[in-house]
């Protein structure tokens, strides 16, 4: 007899691994192909209607300095994944580019400088695919499933080797003449500061990036004493102000392994700031709280993305 709950997929919604030697199932229903591009591991996942991560596999970015051969290796991922009845692919992927994800020359990856990924990704899936900058990704998933659901207006950020953001106001995500807007790691917290990889000076990722720590102290994020998380997180809070004081927004989710890798301490340090100078009427009372989908936030925000794009998107931002 067969029983109703065979399938990968628990009837709950909630899935566990396949079991070994056996050919993984999923049932019909409309799914994402999500693709997580970044400077040091690729991703490629599959995303259901209701934002649930059903499956995943990741691998080290190579080293190589061929396009092609860094979009091969993303390709076996893909091909690893089993099959599923997807309606579109979304991907995510670190900036700058062009509107769309038609050319990606992320900073972090030198092998790729205006490479065509919408197009190339297009014509390895036959999908429908669609492409955003990464951190715009991780908070269209955030609003979408994550901590700031129901939330129409919010900056998500992504603090981590580098600093990133993406914003939604009246409930959609902006995009900004050539998409690149919520670039909040180059609004500048510190006059004066640290020369930034863009050319200016005292940007927030230039003074609480992970890379930034590491230059000023000489250590991994993970070893930095009291004094530089709650500098980091007193920068941070600086700039959600500001964002807060000129967008009207009064949540900020912050995503990224040097800011949860220092938890609460950073976001204690960011909220006090906050709390000092979002005075506003309509800025009092602005909150920075950890990002709610954790390691599985890239991977679900591509299918936001993606979901978005083939506008069977219902419930999303
Ligand atoms: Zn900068």
């Amino acid at each position: 007899m067969q029983r109703p709950c065979e399938s990968v997929v628990r009837c709950d919604g909630s899935s566990r691994p396949p079991p070994r030697g056996e050919a993984v199932r999923l049932p019909p229903m409309d799914t994402a192909l999500a693709i997580d591009i970044g400077g040091t591991k690729l991703a490629a996942g599959i995303v259901n209607g209701d934002g649930v991560l059903l499956h995943r596999d990741e691998a080290p970015t190579p080293a190589t300095a061929d396009p092609d051969v860094l979009f091969a290796a993303l390709l076996r991922l893909v091909e690893a994944l089993p099959p599923a009845a997807h309606v579109v692919c979304g991907a995510g992927c670190g900036g700058p580019m062009t509107r769309g994800g038609e050319e990606v020359s992320p900073l972090n990856i030198p092998a790729w400088r205006h490479f065509p990924l919408r197009r190339r990704l297009h014509q390895a899936t036959g999908l429908p695919v669609f492409v955003d900058n990464d951190a715009k990704a991780l908070t269209l998933g955030e609003g979408w499933v994550g901590a700031a659901a129901g939330e129409q207006n919010f900056i998500g950020m992504v603090v981590s080797t580098g600093v990133g953001g993406g914003i939604v106001l009246d409930g959609r995500l902006l995009n900004g003449a050539q998409g690149n807007a919520g670039h909040i790691g180059h609004m500048v917290v510190e006059p004066g500061g640290r020369r930034c990889v863009c050319g200016s000076r005292g940007c927030l990722e230039a003074e609480a990036s992970g890379l930034a720590i590491r230059a000023t102290t000489g250590r991994a994020p993970s070893e930095a004493p009291a004094a530089v998380i709650a500098r980091t997180g007193m920068l941070v809070g600086r700039a959600v102000a500001s964002v807060a004081n000129l967008l009207d927004l009064r949540l900020a989710v912050v995503a990224g392994s040097v800011a949860l890798g220092f938890g609460q301490p950073f976001f204690d340090a960011a909220q006090q700031e906050i709390d000092a100078l979002a005075r506003l009427d309509f800025s009092v009372g602005t909150r920075i709280v950890p990002a709610g989908l954790g390691g599985a936030a890239p991977l679900i925000g591509a299918a936001a993305v993606g979901f978005r794009g083939a506008s069977s998107f219902h419930r999303a931002p």
